[in-house]
C-alpha cells in the first residue's frame, strides 16, 4: 500500500475563546473522518496558532493538546495578525507533513470542502485553493469592498484567484519554495501563485460565523488590501509616470494660451486658473509622493529583515 500524505490544518485562532469549543470538535470530526476514509495518514494534526490572543483562547488549546494526540499548538509571542499567524503554521507543518490546509477557525469557511481538496492532492495538484462560491451571508459592505478589492488587485497586475481567500491545501514540496519567499508584508493569497506547480480550485459557501465577533476590523481590511497592491504591484509607480507625462503635457498647453493670451493683451485675467493650476499640481504632487513614500517605506521595513514570527511556547518538543 502506498503511503498516505500527513495531513496538518493549520488554524490561526485571536481571541476565540467562544469560537474554539464549537469549531475544534468538528475539525477533529473531518480528520478521523479523512483517516477512516483511508485518505490521509494516521498521523495526521490540527495545529492551532495562537496569535497572541489576550483571552482564554491559549489555555483552550494547551487542554486540548492535552486530551487529545490531534490537537496541537502554537502560539506566537504577541498578536500579528492574521497573514503572519497562517504563515507561522505553515512554516511550522512544512517540516513534518506532507500537506497543510490552512483555514479560519470561525466556521465560517465549509470544513467538507477538505475532502475535495485531499482528492485533488491525489490526484496530483500541489495547491488547491478554496474559492467562496456566494458571499450571501457576508454583509452588503463586506461583500461589496471585499469584491471590488479583488477586482482592483487583478487590474493592477497581480495574480490572485478571485473570491479565494487564505482556505488552500499547499504541499509541503510548495512551502519548501515558499519559504525562500524572504519578505516581511506578506498577502499569502498574492504569494502563493508565484511560487507556481499545478493547482486548481475548489467551490464551497461561505456560511457565517459560529459564535464571537469578526476580528478583522475595516483598519485591519484596508490595511490588508495596501499591502496586497503595494507587495504584488509596481503600477502604481507606472500610473504616476503617465500622470506625469499627462499633466506636463496640460502644461505645455497653457504655455501656448498664455503667450497667446499675452499678445492678445488680457493677461490680467486668468489669475483665477493660475490658483486653480498650482493647486492642482500641488494636489497631484502630494499624492504622488505618497505613494512613492509607501513604496520606501516597504523597502525600509524588507532591508530590516526582522523575523516574520517568533514562536514563544508548544504544546510537544520541538524536535518530535
Ligand atoms: N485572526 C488572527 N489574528 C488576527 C485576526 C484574526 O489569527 O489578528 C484569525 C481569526 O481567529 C480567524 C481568522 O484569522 O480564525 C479570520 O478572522 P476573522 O474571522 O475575524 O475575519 P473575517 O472572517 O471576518 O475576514
Ligand atoms: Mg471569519
Amino acid at each position: 500500500m502506498r503511503n498516505l500524505p500527513k495531513l496538518c490544518i493549520v488554524i490561526p485562532c485571536y481571541n476565540e475563546e467562544e469560537v474554539l469549543p464549537i469549531t475544534a470538535p468538528l475539525f477533529l470530526k473531518k480528520i478521523l473522518s479523512l483517516i477512516n476514509l483511508e485518505k490521509i495518514s494516521t498521523n495526521s494534526k490540527i495545529l492551532f496558532i495562537d496569535d497572541g490572543s489576550k483571552d482564554e483562547t491559549w489555555n483552550l488549546i494547551n487542554e486540548m493538546a492535552h486530551q487529545n494526540k490531534y490537537y496541537i499548538g502554537i502560539r506566537q509571542s504577541r498578536n500579528r495578525g492574521h497573514q503572519n499567524a497562517v504563515l507561522a503554521g505553515l512554516m511550522e507543518a512544512k517540516e513534518n507533513f506532507d500537506i497543510t490546509i490552512s483555514i479560519d477557525c470561525d466556521g465560517q469557511d465549509d470544513i467538507d470542502a477538505m475532502d475535495k481538496m485531499v482528492d485533488a492532492y491525489l490526484d496530483g495538484c500541489e495547491v488547491v485553493y478554496g474559492v467562496r462560491s456566494s458571499r450571501i451571508t457576508d454583509t452588503f459592505f463586506k461583500r461589496y469592498t471585499a469584491e471590488s478589492f479583488y477586482r482592483l488587485l487583478n487590474a493592477l497586475g497581480a495574480e490572485i484567484v478571485f473570491n479565494h481567500a487564505d482556505y488552500r491545501l499547499i504541499s509541503s514540496k510548495v512551502l519548501h519554495e515558499f519559504a525562500n519567499f524572504k519578505e516581511v508584508n506578506i498577502f499569502l493569497r498574492g504569494m502563493v501563485p508565484l511560487v507556481g506547480f499545478k493547482s486548481t480550485s475548489v467551490y464551497y459557501d461561505r456560511k457565517e460565523r459560529v459564535a464571537g465577533k469578526s476580528n478583522y476590523s475595516l483598519k485591519k481590511m484596508i490595511s490588508l488590501a495596501f499591502d496586497g497592491i503595494t507587495s504584488l504591484s509596481v503600477k502604481p509607480i507606472r500610473i504616476i509616470t503617465s500622470l506625469g507625462i499627462f499633466v506636463s503635457f496640460l502644461s505645455f498647453l497653457m504655455i501656448i494660451w498664455i503667450i497667446v493670451s499675452f499678445f492678445i493683451g488680457n493677461t490680467v485675467q486668468g489669475w483665477a486658473s493660475t490658483c486653480a493650476l498650482v493647486s492642482f499640481i500641488g494636489g497631484i504632487q502630494l499624492v504622488c509622493t505618497g505613494v512613492i513614500g509607501e513604496y520606501i517605506g516597504k523597502i525600509y521595513l524588507e532591508t530590516k529583515a526582522r523575523p516574520r514570527y517568533i514562536i514563544s511556547e508548544r504544546t510537544y518538543d520541538e524536535e518530535e
